[in-house]
């Protein structure tokens, strides 16, 4: 039976969830509080990583993250405050960061993130999209023994589940990159990954939708949701309510702020990272992260883009001047012929991550309503995980044979 559906949210993970619903014939809206055109969404790196199998809640990350946390300068940053969801959430991350959670997410991580690369490149094989996507895999650079050491036990458990890494020396470092000096010693570079140039997949994508049929309203924030005997009868607008058989909620870094109406606690912090368009041609041609650094560089369509940082510091786009310049002075260390202009510096953007305590999205229906799919909380990882995201969601709203376990993704976990 077909379908009027109403996805609250027009990000990556809103897009990819209105493709798949509008394939099988559903009548399908997205509402979104933005003009749609900037957000975390087109200022990310770009990356559709399968060599990301370790989750954000890991005794590393716990380890460093202890260390770290209110440095104001270092990769990840708690912003000092007392707030009860962020206390929640730190004990919930806290408690996730175990080894055997590592080991549980490897395979979810690597299961999703495959099947998106899968269908990136079915839709890529369709006439109306054009956008960049290039599979010249990922360079991990390193400056320190220290973290040559944690890559090359990251590239050993890549291969072992099947994924093409390896390690590479400075001189084949050269090789990769042959017209631009790298000052590390070394790194790890997995093949399997590939990479894309975000702004051009969200308009290829939001063009493809509307001349199919799927309405688009922009500028429209959901204020309300009026729920009857757990199923929601309509969403309400400023000045409108919306009607629907079925909800999705793909609101990123807001969805906990609407779960709230529905008595649904979702364990959200917004995670901000930085992202810098270099216009000048670099001579970058293979993506990378700067390893001690946490910056990632993608050589995207006509610039190269730089971006790092996780602040969790709540719902702002605020920017953080001391960080920018700590993301472009760790590039040029690490790229030491990089030119960075002022005016590139000066158009830096900022984006929220949503970010669930123990790194794994939410992925399903919660108890507490019938008619709505909850699909938010990647993270660093909504890019890579969202074609995959968009297929289950439509499968579960046709209650058809899933193409992945997503039990681990459930809304309602404990934690
Ligand atoms: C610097 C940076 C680099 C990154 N690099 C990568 C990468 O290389 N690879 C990767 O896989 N991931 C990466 N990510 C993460 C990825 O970008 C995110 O996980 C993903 O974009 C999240 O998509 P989303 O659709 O869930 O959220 P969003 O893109 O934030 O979309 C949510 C939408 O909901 C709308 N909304 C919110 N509240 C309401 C409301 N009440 N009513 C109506 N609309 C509402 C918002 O306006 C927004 O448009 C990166 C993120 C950042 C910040």
């Amino acid at each position: 039976m077909k379908k009027k559906i109403v996805i609250i949210g027009g990000g990556i993970i809103g897009l990819c969830t209105a493709y798949y619903l509008n394939e099988k014939g559903h009548n399908v809206t997205i509402v979104d509080k933005s003009d749609m055109n900037s957000g975390t969404s087109y200022v990310n790196a770009g990356y559709l990583s399968p060599s990301h199998l370790i989750p954000l809640a890991s005794p590393d990350s716990l380890k460093n993250g202890l260390k770290w946390m209110f440095d104001s300068k270092s990769p990840l940053y708690i912003k000092p405050r007392f707030n009860l969801s962020l206390l929640n959430w730190m004990y919930a991350f806290a408690k996730s960061s175990s080894n055997s959670h590592v080991n549980k997410s490897i395979p979810l991580i690597k299961d999703i993130t495959l099947l998106s690369q899968k269908l990136y490149d079915e839709i890529k094989q369709k006439s109306d999209f054009n956008f960049h996507y290039d599979k010249k895999g990922l360079l991990m650079l390193c400056k320190s023994q220290k973290y040559l050491d944690s890559e090359s036990k990251l590239v050993d458990i890549a291969v072992s589940n099947g994924l093409k890494a390896k390690m590479v020396t400075k001189s084949d470092l050269k090789k990769i990159e042959p017209n631009i000096k790298i000052d590390a010693i070394g790194g790890s570079y997995f093949k399997c990954d590939f990479h894309t140039t975000p702004n051009e997949f969200m308009s290829d994508m939001k063009k493809y939708l509307k001349s199919n049929g799927v309405k688009i309203i922009t500028n429209t924030k959901i204020t309300d949701i009026n729920i009857k005997n757990g199923i929601i009868k309509n969403i309400n607008s400023f000045d409108n309510k919306i009607y629907a058989d079925e909800f999705v909620l793909c609101a990123g870094s807001w969805s906990n702020l609407l779960a709230k109406k529905l008595n649904l606690k979702l364990l959200l912090q917004a995670g901000k990272g930085y992202s810098i368009n270099i216009l000048d041609k670099t001579n970058i041609t293979t993506p990378a992260i700067l390893s001690e650094a946490k910056v990632a560089v993608t050589p995207m369509n006509g610039f190269t883009r730089i971006a790092g940082t996780m602040e969790i510091a709540g719902i702002n786009k605020n920017i953080s001047k001391e960080r920018v310049d700590t993301i472009v002075n760790l590039s040029k260390n690490y790229y030491p012929e990089l030119n960075i202009k002022s005016t590139d510096i000066n158009n830096v953007s900022s984006g929220l991550r949503p970010v669930s305590p123990d790194g794994l999205p939410y992925i399903g229906r919660s108890s507490k309503c019938d008619n709505l799919i909850i699909a938010t909380g990647h993270a660093m990882m909504g890019w890579s995980m969202a074609t995959a995201t968009g297929l289950i969601v439509s499968e579960i709203l046709e209650d058809k044979k899933l193409s992945l376990n997503i039990q681990s993704y459930s809304p309602d976990r404990k934690f």
